[in-house]
Parts: structure tokens; C-alpha cells; sequence
């Protein structure tokens, strides 16, 4: 068994979404996709780093590959340590910077799964190279051959966050910008409550580019009237109608638009958006 397939088996899942789309499932629930072309292939989001990772993906493709990031947080940025280059928005840079620091950058598994984390042990985050940085603006296009990929700016969870529209194949990929938790408590990060809207009302403006929206987190799956659900939760907290309730997330007191259930990620009220905001 060569070492990417050892890899496979221990770290990740792969599941096809759609003719020439993956679906890598890393260790802790982050999802990245690898998105082929023609001619070149897109890696969007790189997970918190997990050793593996660029073995798996050349063993996926024999294409080149180009690393896009949906936006700059540990759990999507941290493995663009494996690759020489990277893509993202220049929103981000005080993240992306952030995650140079190595004892910072593995942070999100040592701090959601401690035991995976201890398990893996430092030297199943390796850095491989200092990775260079590209910077895209909101409707650049990266072609793939037969199709191309679209940068839709959508501030909000982070001021660089992004979506990226797959032209040809009519897929959204929307990162944490639409996805059953969104989280605006990140201090220096997020924007404010409108300015999210804003960009939920962007993506829906375009709703006649794609059929089907795929997150980064849990199913990756997002539900038709997903995207409805959390421009009215906007509306809500914006009008003070919302739930309101204490919670905390990453140590910080915030509100849940929804009452959260004991897993704080899913609404107790068994629906599927919620907001969390300072
Ligand atoms: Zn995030």
C-alpha cells in the first residue's frame, strides 16, 4: 500500500459529488473538494494541515494542482503549509499570516478533538514549504478547462471570505459563509450583522449560476431554503426578534440566534441555520 493510500485510510474519506469534484473528509470534519478541469485542478480549502494531504491529492489527479482558500481560518488554511503556493483573498492576510506560526496553526485540532490531536502528536503537522501567496479580487476567474472558477467576495464570518462559483458545473462552494453554524464572534475578523447579509443577498443574486451549494463542514450539504433560513435569521437579529441566547464559542460569550443543543453546532429546535454574534 503506498504511503498516500496508508494516508487515505487513516485520515481521510473521499466521496465523488460530482463528475470531477471530491469530497475530502479530514480528521476533525473539515472538508476541502478538489475540483478537476480539463487541464488544471483546483484544490479549495486545505484543512488544519494533517500530514498527507498533498500525497493524497496528486493521488487523486494528474493534474496540477492550485490551492484556493475559502478564507483564511486554521481549519481551512492551516494545510497551505504543503503547498508551494496559495490563493486567497487579501481580507484574510492577518489570518493567513497567523498561520505560519506552527504551534498556532494546528490549534483547531488540539483544541475541538484534544485526543486526536495527542494521538497525531506535532509531527503529523508538517510544514513543507513557506508558502508563497496570490491574491484574488471579487470576480476573478481561474479557468480549469471546460469550466473555470468564479471568486464571489462574501465578507462576513471573515472579512476575506469567499465563494467560489464552478461555472460549467453549476456548483456554489460556499465555505463557512453558508453553512448550519455561522459564526460572526471572531473580534478582529468578522464584519458586522449587515454586511453578512449583504453577501447572503450576493450569493443569492446569483442563484441562476449554480444548482447545488456545498459547505466545508458537517454533510457539506446545503439544503434548498438554507441559504432563505439565514437571510431571515439576519432580519431577525438585526429587528432584536431572534432568540438571543447566551453561548460561547472558542472561549468567547456570544449569542445564538437559535437555541443551541448540546452540541452547540446544531439547533436544539431540530432546524438547520443558525447565527452565533457578539
Ligand atoms: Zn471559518
Amino acid at each position: 500500500m503506498s504511503a498516500a493510500e496508508t494516508m487515505e485510510r487513516e485520515f481521510y474519506r473521499t466521496e465523488r459529488v460530482a463528475e470531477g469534484v471530491t469530497r475530502i473528509r479530514c480528521p476533525v470534519g473539515e472538508l476541502c473538494y478538489l475540483v478537476e478541469g480539463e487541464e488544471t485542478a483546483a484544490l479549495i480549502d486545505a484543512a488544519s494541515g494533517y500530514a498527507g494531504l498533498r500525497e493524497l491529492v496528486a493521488s487523486l489527479t494528474d493534474k496540477p494542482v492550485r490551492l484556493f482558500l475559502t478564507h483564511g481560518h486554521r481549519d481551512h488554511s492551516g494545510g497551505m503549509v504543503q503547498f508551494e503556493e496559495a490563493w486567497a483573498h487579501p481580507g484574510d492576510t492577518r489570518l493567513l499570516d497567523k498561520l505560519r506560526d506552527d504551534e498556532f496553526r494546528s490549534g483547531y485540532p488540539k483544541y475541538i478533538k484534544p485526543k486526536v490531536y495527542s494521538a497525531l502528536g506535532p509531527e503529523y503537522f508538517p510544514r513543507l514549504f513557506d508558502t508563497k501567496l496570490h491574491f484574488f479580487e471579487d470576480g476573478d476567474t481561474f479557468p480549469l478547462g471546460g469550466t473555470e472558477l468564479e471568486v464571489l467576495h462574501t465578507p462576513g464570518h471573515t472579512r476575506g471570505s469567499v465563494c467560489f462559483i464552478d461555472t460549467a458545473r453549476r456548483l456554489i462552494f460556499t465555505g463557512d459563509t453558508v453553512n448550519r453554524c455561522v459564526l460572526l464572534t471572531f473580534p478582529e475578523d468578522s464584519t458586522d450583522l449587515l454586511t453578512y447579509r449583504a453577501s447572503l443577498e450576493r450569493i443569492q443574486a446569483r442563484s441562476g449560476s449554480y444548482d447545488r451549494m456545498l459547505a466545508s463542514h458537517f454533510n457539506g450539504e446545503v439544503p434548498a431554503g438554507g441559504l432563505a433560513e439565514l437571510i431571515a435569521c439576519c432580519d431577525d437579529i438585526a429587528s432584536g426578534r431572534d432568540g438571543h441566547f447566551p453561548a460561547e464559542m472558542f472561549r468567547l460569550p456570544c449569542h445564538a440566534a437559535f437555541e443551541p443543543s448540546h452540541i452547540p453546532t446544531f439547533r436544539k429546535d431540530g432546524g438547520w441555520g443558525n447565527i452565533f454574534y457578539i
